[in-house]
């Protein structure tokens, strides 16, 4: 029997109510045991975790890993080399490859190929729409039984409010949420970071907070509506938080979840003075006002979930003049550390409200059995942290294919040193364990 045991670590487990200094055993991929101190003997190999942080495996549900169609961007092995290197057990890919995840073969050849070279879990995202198109609607059910998790057309909005709410019908027939990428095209077109101080000041066209607030709104209404599941996603804006907060506090409360991403907590749009188009996303970075407020619905709980939407481009096209540069950037491997160091370290939001948010939050709400957590039975995943030793960050250390990471030459604190999918040591300082593919 294959068999790990993780010595003398800090676990801390939301999904448990958990913060213990102990000993975990995980037996054939499952965890069997916590206890102040498991006989060595019963194990195969050990890790040494005293003086480290030991989660449940993390789990992204917002990512892109290009495959198929962009592989030189990324890959499905690339991608989840980035994610164990993150700490990051289960990937969430988005549906927006070439050609888009609309099909039951779609689904399962992102399943296959993850089988064969995925060292994290991948739990694929389908369309809502046929080709993200926004016009007809995918087979969810089709879908779903291949092994869909959920449905987004990231990377588009859908503006046919009509659409949206047949999705939102035929969606809580699995119980399941539609992710929602909240942007009114029409007011966000042409426009290449958020509207306000630094637009004015470097010319660019700007892209509004109401193109965000307004679809989300749109969607709370349509949620209620049809008594189905929402959730949204990279929410950037002050006011899009206010939607979610008054929709969460209705009578008739809405299924509503939302996300934050490590990028949007810690960066303003002050990191576009200068054109850098790694600081180029959408939705855009805002104003220290929004960031602020983001902080605030993450320790309050509005947003529960943080995701990275892990964005690789290769750096030929982030080199291009900023308003022809595309859209995102990576961060599944500085995502603990960035917001340790800049949110928990000094104390603005508690240690667990991030790992809740970043482990049991979003297995819960995408229905992972078994993930996001250590309580006995549950996959046996998990990462380990280092949270004293500082280091500083080098896109060309990254085991992503791409380097478009906006906190380049940051000294962060919070590294993973070992990660573990399945019982299985995968990530060990800086380096994946040869055999875990
Ligand atoms: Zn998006």
């Amino acid at each position: 029997m294959a068999s790990l045991l993780i010595r003398g670590g800090r676990i801390l487990d939301p999904s448990q109510n958990m913060d213990r200094v102990a000993d975990l055993l995980i037996e054939d991929g499952r965890v069997t045991a916590i206890g102040d101190t498991i006989d060595a003997q019963r194990a195969e190999q050990s890790i040494d975790a005293r003086g480290l942080l030991v989660t449940p495996g993390l789990v992204d549900m917002h990512v892109h890993l290009r495959e198929p169609g962009r592989e030189d961007a990324e890959t499905i092995k690339s991608g989840t080399r980035a994610a164990v290197a993150g700490g990051v057990t289960s990937v969430v890919p988005m549906a927006n490859t070439t050609p888009v995840i609309d099909s039951q073969s779609g689904v399962n050849h992102i399943l296959q190929i993850s089988q064969r070279d995925g060292v994290a879990r991948v739990h694929p995202i389908a369309a809502v729409t046929m080709g993200q198109k926004g016009e007809e609607i995918c087979e969810f059910g089709d879908l779903y039984n291949s092994g869909a998790v959920a449905f987004s057309d990231d990377g588009k909005a859908i503006m046919n409010a009509e659409i949206m709410r047949r999705a939102l019908q035929y969606v809580s027939m699995f119980n399941v949420p539609i992710l929602t990428h909240a942007e009114d095209c029409d007011l966000a077109a042409g426009g290449h970071i958020h509207e306000g101080h630094v637009a004015t000041l470097t010319g660019l066209k700007g892209i509004p907070s109401c193109a965000e607030a307004i679809q989300i709104a749109r969607d709370i209404e349509l949620t209620d509506f049809t008594h189905a599941k929402l959730h949204v996603q990279h929410v950037s804006s002050q006011y899009s938080v206010q939607l979610l907060r008054a929709g969460k506090n209705r009578k008739e409360k809405a299924d509503i979840t939302a996300e934050v991403s490590p990028h949007h907590l810690v960066l303003t749009e002050q990191a576009c003075l200068h054109f850098d188009t790694y600081a180029k996303m959408s939705p855009p970075l805002r104003a220290e006002a929004d960031r602020q407020s983001l902080v605030e619905a993450l320790k309050d709980g509005t947003i529960e979930i943080i995701a990275t939407d892990h964005a690789p481009h290769t750096q030929i096209e982030k080199d291009l003049p900023f308003i022809d540069a595309p859209n995102g950037v990576i961060g599944m491997e500085t995502a603990f550390p960035v917001i340790y160091t800049k949110l928990i370290a000094p104390g603005t939001v508690p240690l667990d409200t991030v790992i809740r948010a970043m482990t049991f939050a979003p297995a819960q709400r995408l229905q992972l059995d078994g993930i996001g957590t250590l309580a006995p039975g549950s996959h046996g995943d998990v990462a380990l942290f280092d949270l004293e030793t500082e280091k500083t960050v080098d896109p060309k250390k990254f085991h992503s294919k791409a380097v478009n990471c906006p906190f380049n030459g940051w000294n962060l604190k919070g590294w993973p040193v070992y990660t573990v999918v399945g019982g299985q040591l995968v990530y060990d300082h800086g380096t994946i364990v040869p055999d875990a593919s």
